[in-house]
């Protein structure tokens, strides 16, 4: 960088300037005299008729005549961007093939941030008697006795009186208004706060973690049950980066869901985290922003996003439950979180902890070859100790026709319930059933724009198709036949089990959590009421496996184990095994060891022998080896071309000719074009074509030449590139 710095000072007068927008790379302005910009300024520049935010990214990249270019517009007062920031925008446009101007908008996403803070307008006392003393005026001088400046909302919120008797007492010369500063938009945290004791294994862990070079980078794999005290050893590893003057980011995968996390910090640091997730107003967006620009915000919570933030001293990444699936983002840049915060932190200098009790076979394999620190952390907390596992062969001792419950399994919950504990049924699956059908003319009910059934959503009375949103009232004649009386909702959703669960344990008090029951402001008060005791029965979703601790839960259902296992993709058996870990890691989290149950048709499956047997170090082994047999991550990389349009024929013909004009490259395999497992959506057809390669090929650079000399895209045609694809719909 200090050779484009020096050719910016030979030719301060133009800059190429990076747009927030989809295009390939920065454009030249003008800068005009008396305005002083660097790499990393954040201006505002013309673009057509309008004016739009930018970055100034360097010197121009070709000579314009300076007659043909436009000024730049505003440059903020706001510190630059950080060079490892700029620098993380370019690496992700280059490997997830995204436009660079498209990443930079992750990056600036919030527009209030920019404009200097507005002042919070305050009163205090003169000393000067008003002529006319009411009650409500006496009350607000009172309030100010103190001879402090409050803020006008805290003065009213203080007094209750109404704004003009404040305005009153100003124009009688009681009072004088005052312009402060606003407050920071949360506290420094204190890392002597609330140090915890940890146990000899924790501190044990600890100290590999900061074995680590503070200034340099390095990643450790924070590996441990569920329960384990994981985040006691990582709040100690975020305590550490501040005290050196640094700042640290930690990301959850559900953070609007999760009070208890925010309470944990809290305590542990005597004042609340910056949060950054979707649920904030963009005020308070901007406010965080701003301050981990300026430098005031040392500590965020945060969701994926948060990897973009204008952090200027990073020095310590966590990524909790790092194998969750929420840190892949599917739209836009479909960059995966836990792999951009590796490259974050190398361009910072900064350490990573990645946190899990079923780390991602990435991960694990990153560990076993040394490239991270492998800190286990094997003896549960709290003298709690893993459930025992147990599966139920549902060919053998399955529930009978029309029930989904097992009856080992009832008799389970049975007796926790009578112990005065809690039990947890689970299903991964929203609604009702997923299937309606007509049992006079066999038809199914489909979404008229995707391949999908439509899922009987009872309580709501309506079929919903999971993939677009569609919803029509639930049917009481069949469309196809019209006969009455004749449609039948076949297979389980959540909702059916709470139905079945409450003909079957009537007394115990029963909550149902799933995703589609309120918004996340009503389910982080159910989580709180199940952690405070207030329900016996749990029965619910995947939200019910995400980092809560449920101290009375001591029986775990799992209605389908084999959920996961059904599609045809390489990760089915790494994320059966991992929810499934979550979910029986719910049982018996305090002092009492729980049990967990597996309903399944495949008890030979690796995947349920290793959960029963306990042994995840022959799961790992076991998965490893098939990966690496056939190639797959990480022992070799893949992308996915998904092409799209309205018409399956267009689709399916440009996917050919795309398969066509690619390049030949060696160790390079091609898979396709396939007609997606989700074959439309949205009223779009799908067609999927799989690049595989080596692992230490640059596969998006051959994508990128790939579609660079293959025939453009027209009229509704799109064609999407997910560079390491998580998901194979
Ligand atoms: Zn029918
Ligand atoms: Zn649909």
């Amino acid at each position: 960088m200090r050779t484009e710095r020096a050719q910016m000072e030979d030719r301060p007068d133009i800059v190429a300037v990076m747009v927030g927008i989809a295009v390939e790379g920065p454009y030249s302005y003008r800068v005009p005299p008396g305005m002083a910009v660097a790499r990393g300024s954040i201006v505002a520049v013309p673009l057509g008729p309008r004016l739009i935010q930018g970055v100034v990214w360097g010197p121009p990249k070709d000579v314009v005549a300076h007659s043909r270019l436009r000024d730049i517009a505003h440059a903020y007062d706001v510190p630059q961007l950080s060079e490892e920031l700029l620098k993380l925008v370019e690496w992700v446009a280059k490997y997830t093939l995204a436009a660079p101007g498209q990443v930079l908008r992750a990056v600036l996403r919030s527009t209030e941030a920019l404009d200097a803070p507005k002042p919070v307008v305050a009163y205090r006392r003169t000393g000067r008697e008003p002529e006319k003393l009411t009650p409500a005026r006496l009350r607000v001088l009172d309030a100010l006795m103190d001879d402090l400046a409050w803020p006008k909302s805290a003065l009213i919120g203080a007094t209750g009186v109404s704004p003009s008797v404040i305005d009153g007492l100003e124009r009688a010369g009681a009072v004088e208004k005052l312009e402060m500063p606003p407050p920071p938009v949360v506290l420094p945290p204190d890392p002597d706060t609330d140090i915890a004791t940890l146990s000899e294994a924790q501190q044990q862990a600890l100290a590999q973690i900061t074995a680590l070079d503070p200034h340099q980078f390095g990643v450790a794999l924070l590996d441990g049950v569920t329960g384990g005290g994981k985040t006691e050893v990582f709040f100690e590893a975020v305590a550490d980066t501040l005290r050196a003057g640094r700042q640290a980011l930690i990301l959850l995968p559900e953070i609007a869901l999760t009070n208890t996390f925010i309470s944990r910090f809290t305590k542990r640091f005597g004042t609340k985290p910056a949060e950054w997730h979707s649920d904030m107003t963009p005020l308070q967006r901007a406010r965080v922003w701003r301050g981990v620009l300026d430098g005031t915000v040392r500590a965020v919570v945060g969701a994926r996003s948060a990897l973009f933030l204008p952090f200027r001293e990073l020095g310590m990444l966590v990524l909790d439950e790092e194998h969750d699936g929420a840190y892949k983002q599917a739209d836009g840049i479909t960059y995966h979180a836990r792999d951009m915060a590796v490259v974050r932190a190398h361009l910072s200098n900064a350490r990573v902890i990645l946190s899990s009790a079923t780390p991602s076979v990435e991960t694990r394999n990153n560990a076993n070859v040394g490239r991270y620190a492998h800190v286990l952390l094997t003896s549960r907390f709290a003298e709690a100790s893993m459930p025992n596992i147990t599966a139920i062969d549902m060919r053998i001792d399955g529930p009978e026709k029309g029930q989904w419950i097992a009856p080992l399994l009832a008799r389970e919950v049975f007796a926790a319930l009578d112990r005065g504990e809690q039990a947890l049924l689970f299903l991964n699956r929203r609604g009702y059933a997923p299937l309606t059908l007509c049992k006079s003319c066999g038809h199914q009910y489909q979404c008229p724009d995707c391949s999908a059934w439509m899922v009987e959503h009872r309580f709501r009375g309506v079929l919903m198709c999971h993939h677009c949103g569609h919803e029509v009232r639930t049917p009481k004649v069949c469309e196809k036949c019209g006969d009455t009386e004749s449609l039948t909702a076949v297979g389980p959703g959540i909702e059916r089990i709470a139905e079945e669960a409450a003909a079957r344990f009537p007394d115990a008090k029963r909550v149902i959590l799933s995703s589609d029951m309120g918004s996340n402001a009503q389910l982080r008060e159910r989580f709180s009421e199940i952690e405070r005791g207030e329900f016996d029965l749990i029965i619910g979703t995947q939200l019910v496996s995400k980092g809560h601790h449920f101290e009375k839960l001591s029986v775990v259902g799992v209605l389908d184990a084999d959920l996961g296992l059904a599609h045809g993709d390489p990760r089915a058996a790494e994320k059966t095994f991992q929810i499934l870990t979550q979910v029986a890691g719910r049982a018996g989290r305090a002092s009492k060891t729980g049990k967990a149950f597996l309903q399944t048709y495949h008890p030979d499956h690796a995947v349920m022998k290793a959960m029963v047997s306990g042994d995840r170090e022959a799961f790992y082994a076991h998965e490893l080896m098939a990966r690496e047999a056939g190639g797959l991550p990480p022992f070799g990389r893949l992308a996915a071309l998904i092409v799209s349009a309205n018409e399956h024929d267009a689709a399916m013909n440009f996917a050919k000719k795309l398969l066509s004009a690619a390049p030949m490259a060696d160790g390079v395999r091609l898979f396709g074009p396939a007609d997606a497992p989700v074959a439309m959506v949205r009223g779009r057809h799908r067609v999927r074509l799989l690049a595989q390669s080596g692992k230490d090929f640059d596969l998006s650079g051959y994508v990128r030449f790939w579609l660079g000399s293959a025939e453009k895209v027209t009229g509704n045609l799109r064609v999407q590139v997910d560079i390491d694809p998580m998901s194979f719909m």
